[in-house]
């Protein structure tokens, strides 16, 4: 069966002679690999449009194991991220959860339009890189079905009190008084909370439509990064060299 459809290349490996094999983040179809064979030769016409992190629009056919791409057509290319090693690092750390996440259904949209978003931000460095990876982190499991619960303090319904304390265990929320109470130190100031409520409650394209100050931003990626941790379940490969280049 052949299928066409637009996808983000969220993984190309090097097979064989001048073959690639992709993992295709898609809206259609959710996470799809596929082999690009002879995508490494400079002259052939799939060879910019199977390059990490372009989104093209793809036509495959079904393999046995795996999926052939016969035609890809560059629709967007994100220079940016092949300039700068911080950008890079970041979209492969966010590649990684994307996989991890393997959405399927509506959710495939989603993630896809979000990861693009994302991209599209470091890509031409309209936002600092931590504030982009924890928009990205918590809209990512919210989008999952993992979205905290940021509504008010899970023990007293208090909603607005300055600090409060997230539990990036649980994703509940306690305000200062229930936090002191279990002898628990507050991790978010209120503008760091407000940002994270901004992040999972608004509409796909404000996501990114905030600004912190920098003492608010620190708590929001501590919490944010924790969080993710957590509800991944497994160490993500892509962390490590992520850690030592991010600003
Ligand atoms: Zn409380």
């Amino acid at each position: 069966m052949q299928i066409t459809t637009m996808g983000l290349v969220l993984r190309a490996t090097k097979t064989g002679e001048a073959d690639r094999i992709l993992s295709i983040l898609t809206a259609d179809y959710g996470v799809v690999s596929a082999v690009a064979k002879g995508s490494l030769r400079l002259k052939s016409k799939l060879f910019s449009a199977t390059s990490l992190f372009c989104y093209s629009e793809f036509t495959l056919f079904e393999g046995k194991t795996m999926c052939v791409v016969d035609e890809a057509s560059v629709q967007e290319v994100f220079f940016g991220l092949h300039e700068d090693v911080e950008a890079m690092a970041l979209a492969m750390y966010f590649a990684e959860i994307a996989s991890t996440v393997n959405p399927a259904g509506e959710e495939a949209a989603a993630q896809l339009k979000l990861l693009l978003n994302s991209l599209y931000f470091l890509s031409e460095k309209k936002r600092q890189p931590r504030l982009i990876k924890a928009a990205y982190e918590l809209r990512t499991l919210t989008n999952a079905g993992f979205m905290p619960n940021l509504v008010a303090c899970a023990a007293c319904m208090q909603y607005d009190s300055g600090s409060f304390f997230f539990d990036c265990s649980t994703g509940l929320l306690y305000c200062q008084s229930c936090a002191e109470k279990k002898g628990i130190q507050c991790n978010l100031d209120a503008p760091a909370l407000a940002a994270m409520r901004h992040i999972i409650f608004s509409q796909d394209s404000k996501v990114f439509s905030f600004t912190l100050p920098p003492q608010s931003l620190a708590l929001l990626s501590q919490a944010a990064g924790q969080y993710t941790l957590i509800c991944m379940e497994k160490p993500m490969k892509t962390l490590s060299f992520l850690e030592t280049v991010l600003t």
